[in-house]
């Protein structure tokens, strides 16, 4: 398709794909590159890669174009660049114009909560006599939305888009991008956001999605809402007919009312389409709106009831995470057994190709369902994406992809026409070692071939949200800005987490530098294909030959370590490439690091030996976390200032400087100098507590209830007999002792376990594997998931619980438990 875009600038383009973030490149010779400025990542600064990874087509931003980047650019001879004043304007500029050659019906679906599920649900039920065109996950944003448009195509007889605004007036841009002919407005929270007035501005903000779709669906028992479509929208959108759904008090056009039983509620809807009766097993309220609003779009867009019922009855939970985790044969596994269409292929793809804990890659592949194209077409671009992933070994699961095997040019191929078959034969021993992306459609059940390939964890599982990770760096970048580098702490096995797997995250999202505290941590992260550099706290002489092999940078601290270093150097540096070290001060904390008395000697050291070379001069603060300390940090701070102007006035060069934690990244912005380390707060605890609400929770550490019992008043429970019943009973048996890091001292009705919404008291002592607690009043049955921290207990609270910090928690969670890394 050949575009033009008249926006300050005429972008006019045969390219099938957009890209926005340089990371995520499949067809560079096909794609179109929107070079977006933000506050913590500038976009430009990738062009000369992506040139010469073959992209020839820029859009880039007047005021990031440099002279610099004017003087490299000017030679590519091939290339068309275009500069617009925003990236993002000429992105939705050129996807609405594409929007406006097609004519389809197009849902489009706003609202505080439940826009995805609604969106995915909407798919599900409306896939068997539609060819559906939908954001994938929950691509929903200035950028998101323009990204899932762009796919529509001549096959397509349905558009299911979402989108969110976090400010007022982006709806206004979303609006001509989506172009939108039915409207689903699916609800209203309580709160209003920071980027609104008031709870009234944000409806207005959110309906201006609206403002030419010719029908609107919302619930109209929020009366706000209610009041805002018919004062302000309905003036603006003269052709809107709005069906509204609601209690049936409600006066809607559709009075709803739901029948709950234990497992399962049916619902009856009464009014535009007569007396409808569906019946599904969800139970809580939020699904029970999100159906409702699919039920009533489904029926009016002319579903028989008969089919609907018969989709109510396949559906899933969203549940949209691919999780990463460990397989048998040593396999590492990519679980998103989720979908199978195109675009989420190629996300999958990508993310397989950040992982870099295994060299071999294997994918497991469905049938690519719903794209519209012919067999032969789609699967020669799969087999594209493929081979643009140096992917090892496809195994193709379906009938389609299986009579599309000479597409194929992959080392190793096998093909199974169905997953049953598959799991029968498939030599399983020969897959070993790998990565292995696992990718079906549903009807493939490929949840049978994640259960068969991944290892058993018992009941105690340690889930990382790598979104939320992603966030929590991107909270702590936005804070110091571009200019300041981030050196991200992975010590201690990632503050508990992982550490190869967060070290790759952290790699894709180029931080700058990685911390570690021995030199087998910073080890295990080469072996797992971290390339970043690395420092190390903590380095023994024993270990100097390590940190040459790995090439691994030393903190040198002491007059001992840097003796013991030079005498190594000297020994090894006509044969080997030395890596640079990292001057440690001690200002005040008075652990490990130079006093200021130790500087005349230092300094001599080092210019008796200038191959030296020293990356980065740093210190720490004692006190960040805590106020009270200010005038302290303040004196710490000028003491490194001046310790460090010293230093670097005698080798006669600039190095890194760096003296802030997570806590002072917050607490004294001006003392960011050139590098930060980052710890706890990527893992998503603010120790300051000033601006916790900014970060997201990261671990979730679950477990199992393996057993409950009635016991009466009077009875002990546990070891020596110390959980005495003053009343008659429910308790239940968890799968989680001190050996997992379920501390001791949380027994005896110090630490709450949460159980479907009740926080649930220890009894008794916690024993090595289980713990007691009392669920009396509880909602839970034998084999239910508990939580003993995430956001539903936040780790600050349970280690309040025992006088600790969440530094202690984190780090004691026991090896066994199985981590399980997951993106939304
Ligand atoms: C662990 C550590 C950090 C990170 O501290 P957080 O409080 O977790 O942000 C920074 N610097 C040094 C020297 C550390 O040991």
């Amino acid at each position: 398709m050949n575009l033009t875009v008249n926006s300050f600038q005429t972008i006019t383009t045969d390219a099938a794909y957009l890209l926005t973030d340089s990371r995520q490149i499949s067809f560079p010779s096909q794609s179109i590159f929107f070079a977006i400025k933000g506050d913590r990542h500038d976009g430009h600064q990738f062009l000369p890669a992506l040139y010469a990874s073959g992209v020839r087509e820029f859009v880039v931003e007047e005021a990031a174009y440099t002279e610099m980047l004017r003087w490299e650019t000017a030679v590519w001879d091939d290339a068309r660049i275009w500069v617009v004043p925003s990236s993002i304007r000429a992105l939705q500029s050129l996807v609405a114009e594409k929007r406006r050659q097609f004519n389809l019906p197009v849902v489009g679906i706003a609202g505080s909560n439940g826009k995805t599920i609604v969106k995915e649900w909407l798919v599900q039920l409306a896939s068997p006599r539609e060819t559906i065109v939908a954001s994938p996950k929950s691509y929903n944003s200035q950028i998101g939305v323009p990204l899932s448009v762009w796919n529509i195509g001549k096959q397509h007889t349905l558009g299911i888009f979402e989108a969110g605004i976090s400010r007022s007036h982006e709806m206004e841009y979303l609006q001509p991008v989506m172009q939108p002919t039915i409207g689903i407005f699916t609800n209203i929270g309580p709160a209003h956001d920071d980027g609104f007035k008031s709870r009234k501005q944000k409806i207005t903000e959110k309906l201006r999605l609206f403002t030419k779709v010719k029908k609107l669906i919302y619930r109209k028992d929020y009366t706000e809402l209610d009041e805002e479509i018919n004062l302000i929208l309905k003036p603006v959108n003269t052709f809107l007919k709005t069906l509204s759904w609601g209690k049936p008090a409600s006066g809607a056009d559709i009075a709803v009312s739901y029948q709950k039983e234990k497992i399962k509620t049916a619902i009856s809807l009464v009014g535009k389409f007569g007396d409808q009766k569906f019946e599904t097993n969800f139970t809580d309220e939020a699904s029970l709106e999100n159906l409702t609003h699919c039920i009533v779009f489904l029926l009016d867009f002319g579903f028989p009831s008969s089919v609907i019922q018969e989709g109510i009855r396949l559906l899933k939970p969203v549940s949209m995470r691919l999780e990463l985790k460990e397989g048998i044969n040593h396999n590492y596994i990519i679980d998103d057994a989720y979908n199978n269409d195109l675009q989420g292929l190629s996300m999958a793809l990508n993310f397989l190709s950040q992982q870099e804990q295994r060299q071999k890659r294997t994918v497991i592949l469905s049938d690519v369902l719903q794209t519209g194209q012919t067999p032969g077409e789609l699967y020669r671009t799969v087999a594209k994406l493929l081979k643009e992933k140096a992917i090892d070994q496809l195994i193709g699961i379906g009938p389609e992809i299986q009579g599309q095997a000479a597409a194929f040019d992959i080392t190793r191929t096998h093909f199974y026409s169905d997953t049953a078959t598959f799991l029968q034969d498939f030599p399983f021993n020969s897959l070993y070692d790998s990565l292995v992306l696992i990718k079906g459609a549903r009807p493939f059940s490929f949840e049978k071939i994640v259960q068969r390939l991944q290892q058993k964890a018992h009941g105690t599982v340690f889930e990382i949200n790598l979104d939320a990770l992603s966030h929590n760096l991107n909270f702590y970048r936005s804070k110091v800005g571009s200019k300041t580098k981030v050196m991200a702490m992975v010590k201690a096995f990632a503050y508990g987490t992982g550490s190869s797997e967060v070290a790759s995250l952290l790699q894709f999202h180029r931080v700058d530098y990685l911390g570690v505290a021995y030199a087998d941590e910073g080890v295990v992260l080469r072996q797992s294909g971290i390339t970043l550099p690395i420092m190390v706290m903590n380095a023994t002489s024993q270990a100097f030959d390590l940190l040459l092999q790995y090439q691994l940078e030393p903190e040198i601290y002491s007059h001992r370590i840097f003796t013991e270093w030079i005498a190594f150097v000297n020994k090894n540096k006509l044969t080997a490439e030395i890596p640079a070290i990292h001057l440690k001060l001690d200002t005040g904390m008075h652990r490990l690091g130079f006093v200021k008395d130790d500087l005349d000697w230092m300094i001599e050291t080092l210019k008796a030996n200038p191959h030296i070379k020293v990356a980065s001069i740093f210190s720490h603060l004692v006190g960040a976390d805590e106020g009270v300390h200010n005038a302290f940090s303040k004196q710490q701070f000028e003491l490194f200032q001046e310790g460090a102007a010293r230093i670097e006035q005698a080798l006669g060069y600039t190095t890194i400087k760096h003296i802030l934690n997570s806590a002072g990244i917050v607490r004294f912005p001006d003392y960011k100098l050139d590098m930060v380390r980052l710890g706890i707060g990527l893992y998503g605890v603010e120790a300051t507590g000033q601006e916790q609400q900014a970060l997201q929770s990261v671990g979730t550490l679950k477990t199992v209830v393996s057993q409950i019992k009635y016991l009466s008043a009077g009875e002990t429970v546990g070891y020596s007999r110390r959980g005495h019943l003053d009343h008659d009973a429910a308790i239940a048996t968890l799968a989680i002792g001190y050996a997992d890091g379920y501390d001791r001292g949380l027994g005896n009705g110090a630490g709450k376990i949460w159980v479907n919404g009740l926080l649930c008291p220890t009894i008794g002592n916690i024993c090595m594997d289980m713990t007691m607690i009392d669920v009396t009043g509880a909602n839970v049955n034998e084999g239910d998931e508990v939580i003993v921290f995430g956001k539903e207990m936040p780790i600050l609270e349970l280690s309040k619980q025992i006088n600790t910090i969440p530094y202690e928690i984190l780090t004691g969670i026991g090896d066994r438990v199985k981590r399980v890394f997951y993106k939304e």
